[in-house]
C-alpha cells in the first residue's frame, strides 16, 4: 500500500463511483492523499474535497488531459491545479466539446461492423452529461456480449484496424502542459509504457516534455508490468523528472488495482510530492 494515490476517476468521467464515494473508499483504505484526476474535467473536485473534510484524507485537485502527440494519444495528468484557472477551464471545455462528435463517429464505425445502437447503448452508461468516453462504449459491448471484460473490449474494438476505431485530434502537448502550469499545477506523463512507443520515440516524448518544463512521470500504474515500471523509473532519472504513482482506479470490479494498492517508489527517485 502507498499512502499516496495520484490517479483516480469518478462518475465525472469514466469511473463508476461518485467523487464522494471514491473519497469514502480512499478514507476506508487509509490513504493520506488522493488526487482526483478525471478525464478532461475537474467538476468533481469540489464534491471530493467536501467529502474529505474532517477526515485524515487530503484530496488534491487534478485532471487527466487527453493529448495528441505525433498522431498518438497520450495522457497528461495535472496535479494540484487551480480548477478555476481560465486557461485550464477553457482548454478542458474545448477537449470535451470534441468528444460528442467523436462518439457519433465511433457509433457509425460500429454500425458498419453490424453492431447497432452503440451510441444509445454507450449513453446509458454515461454518468456526466459533460463527457462520453470509449469506456462507456466498452461497458455497452460487455453488456451486449461482444466482449467478456474491459480488457477484452479494448483488445477487440476501438483501436487501429478494429471496429469502433476513429481518428481524433485531442489537445497539443504544449497546450496541456501550459494550462496545467497556468493553473499552478504539476504536469505528469501518465502510464508512459501504455503508448507502445519505440525507445527512440519515448526519448523524443520525454525530451519534449522536459523542454516544456513538464514535471513528472508515472512509475507505477496498472498499465505497467514490473519491468515497465523499472523502465519508467530509469527514464525519470535520465530526464531529471519527478516520479508519480497512481492506481488509475475506475471501478471496484473492473479495475486491476484498488485505491492505494501500489508499491513504494524505487529508491533514488524524487517523488512528485517532495515539492509540495
Ligand atoms: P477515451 O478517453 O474516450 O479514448 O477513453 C480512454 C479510456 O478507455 C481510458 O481512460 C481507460 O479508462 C479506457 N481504456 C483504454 N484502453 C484500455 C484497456 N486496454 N483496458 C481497459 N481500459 C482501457
Ligand atoms: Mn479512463
Ligand atoms: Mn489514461
Ligand atoms: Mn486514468
Amino acid at each position: 500500500m502507498s499512502p499516496f494515490d495520484l490517479h483516480a476517476h469518478s462518475t465525472i468521467s469514466d469511473g463508476t463511483l461518485t467523487p464522494a464515494l471514491l473519497v469514502a473508499r480512499a478514507v476506508a483504505r487509509g490513504l493520506d492523499v488522493l488526487a482526483l484526476t478525471d478525464h478532461d474535467d475537474t467538476a468533481g473536485v469540489e464534491e471530493a474535497q467536501r467529502a474529505a473534510a474532517g477526515t485524515a484524507l487530503r484530496v488534491l485537485p487534478g485532471v487527466e488531459i487527453s493529448v495528441t502527440w505525433e498522431s498518438r494519444t497520450v495522457h497528461i495528468v495535472g496535479l494540484n491545479v487551480d480548477v478555476e484557472n481560465a486557461a485550464l477551464v477553457a482548454g478542458l471545455a474545448g477537449i470535451r466539446a470534441g468528444r460528442d462528435a467523436r462518439a457519433r463517429r465511433i457509433a457509425e464505425s460500429f454500425a458498419r461492423a453490424n453492431i447497432h445502437g452503440a451510441l444509445e447503448g454507450a449513453k446509458r452508461h454515461v454518468t456526466s452529461e459533460r463527457l462520453i468516453s470509449r469506456t462507456h462504449f466498452a461497458r455497452f459491448l460487455i453488456e451486449r456480449g461482444h466482449a467478456r471484460s474491459m480488457q477484452d473490449a479494448f483488445k477487440r474494438y476501438m483501436r487501429a484496424g478494429r471496429p469502433g476505431h476513429v481518428e481524433h485530434a485531442w489537445a497539443a502537448l504544449g497546450d496541456a502542459v501550459s494550462w496545467i502550469h497556468a493553473a499552478g499545477g504539476q504536469a505528469v506523463i501518465a502510464h508512459p509504457a501504455r503508448y507502445g512507443l519505440t525507445a527512440t520515440r519515448m526519448r523524443r516524448l520525454l525530451g519534449e516534455f522536459r523542454d516544456l518544463r513538464g514535471d513528472a512521470i508515472e512509475v507505477f500504474s496498472p498499465s505497467h508490468t514490473l519491468a515497465e515500471a523499472e523502465d519508467s523509473a530509469r527514464c525519470a532519472r535520465v530526464f531529471g523528472l519527478l516520479a508519480s504513482t497512481g492506481s488509475d482506479f475506475h471501478d471496484p470490479d473492473e479495475s486491476p488495482l484498488d485505491l492505494g494498492a501500489l508499491p513504494p517508489l524505487p529508491l533514488g527517485l524524487a517523488p512528485v510530492w517532495s515539492r509540495w
